[in-house]
């Protein structure tokens, strides 16, 4: 009688929010727990931003808003991408959904049939593969570690290419681990990819805006793939706007047709006033986004510098985004008390009792050995949880 559907049945939780509500819960136990786990600004929504949607309230723009989304915030969006990523779309190329993850799971909703194959270089992002899953799709996962600076190659991707391949997934700057794909490493996978017609490009560019190493780039550039590249992004990341619920898509005409249709079935339009507050944003100068990164640039050395000190993490310079997926494999095995901590789910949990310090584990991104933090906190409570992990983990035997 309660059995819930095979597709339910079969998804994993998502484990970044799974651990914020576990910190949220401590802390409501009057824990005080430093919450590192979920990944959003710790800064707020600008105020020019608030007063667009202000205005929308008191301009009484409370109905149904069309589909795809307003006419004035896609126009935004596709001036955006020509300015900032020299990137030509038509506002019929163009959906607005719930968030970047509800654009995700459109687009691969709208793409891939049952037992179609999506290439997935890891570590990943958590939702990506049982976002895969819902699709009935199967995820080819391309393993990459800390010494690559958890890139692929294009023989990589060459090799995880079979006739049943339909997406590839790429996430730059990454979450989880930082990276920030150059040019030329995306022209790389463009030329693999030009020799496969019938392949598409789910290119998630949610971190653009926070990238330490220069303009971003998108994998959508290289005009002999134009045509099968899906560029996902939003106002969550750079906009410190993570609970609007915005987010889009800029593609080819039939996969946006497919993803209004889908939209229309299952959500209609988005917010009415999210969007409004969004098209400002997305009209703005990139001020706000850089004044962010700046900040989170210099935790982010703060950070690998104290990181350093404490025995057992092993990390990269993560170059965009804003976490640390450091390599603890070294912890592994190792006891407090009778306890064995024996994967990074045991570590993570240890880390949230003993230390009151939320982390996310390696093993929801597709790697074991890691755990991955946010350094979207203050500084001062950044350093407070690291000297908190540092005595933990010097705890262990
Ligand atoms: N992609 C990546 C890589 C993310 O980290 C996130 C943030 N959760 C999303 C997509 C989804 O963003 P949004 O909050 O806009 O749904
Ligand atoms: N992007 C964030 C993270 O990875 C938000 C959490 C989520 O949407 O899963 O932590």
């Amino acid at each position: 009688m309660e059995n819930v559907s095979n597709r339910v049945a079969q998804l994993a939780v998502s484990e970044t929010l799974a651990m914020s509500q576990k910190s949220r819960e401590l802390k409501a136990q009057g824990f005080n727990v430093i919450n590192l786990s979920v990944g959003e600004p710790d800064f707020h929504t600008p105020d020019f931003v608030k007063d667009a949607a202000k205005k929308a309230l008191d301009e009484n723009i409370t109905f149904y808003s069309p589909v795809p989304g307003f006419p004035d915030l896609l126009q935004a969006i596709a001036d955006k991408l020509k300015r900032e990523n020299g990137l030509t779309y038509g506002t019929d190329q163009i959906v607005v959904s719930g968030g970047a993850k509800h654009t995700l799971a459109n687009v691969l909703m709208a793409t891939v049939n049952a037992g179609d194959e999506v290439i997935v270089p890891a570590p990943y992002w958590v939702s990506y593969v049982e976002l895969v899953k819902l699709a009935e799709g199967k995820s080819v996962v391309i393993p990459t570690t800390i010494e690559s600076d958890f890139k692929i190659t294009p023989k990589q991707l060459e090799e995880a290419i079979t006739p049943k391949t339909r997406v590839l997934m790429l996430c730059s700057p990454s979450n989880p681990t930082g990276s920030v794909y150059t040019r030329n490493e995306l022209a790389g996978l463009a030329q693999v990819l030009a020799k496969y017609p019938n392949i598409l490009v789910l290119s998630d560019e949610i971190y653009e805006h926070i990238n330490y190493v220069g303009k971003h780039e998108s994998i959508a550039q290289f005009p002999e793939i134009f045509d099968r590249v899906i560029v996902v992004n939003g106002v969550s990341k750079g906009y410190a706007m993570t609970g609007w619920r915005i987010g889009y898509c800029a593609a080819p005409k039939w996969i946006a047709k497919a993803c209004q249709k889908l939209q229309g079935q299952m959500t209609s339009g988005t917010c009415s006033i999210a969007q409004k507050a969004a098209a400002a944003a997305i009209a703005s100068d990139a001020s706000y986004p850089k004044m962010m990164c700046k900040a989170f640039e210099q935790r982010r050395d703060k950070v690998i510098e104290r990181l350093r000190k404490i025995p057992g993490f092993k990390t990269n310079v993560p170059q965009g985004a804003f976490y640390i997926f450091a390599e603890v494999a070294e912890l592994l095995g190792k006891k407090f008390g009778d306890e064995v901590i024996s994967n990074t789910a045991d570590l993570c949990m240890y880390l949230i009792n003993q230390a009151h310090v939320a982390t996310v584990p390696g093993s929801a991104f597709g790697a074991a050995e890691y755990i991955r933090f946010s350094y979207a906190a203050s500084e001062e409570e950044l350093m407070e949880a690291l000297n908190r992990i540092d005595k933990a983990v010097q705890a262990l035997q």
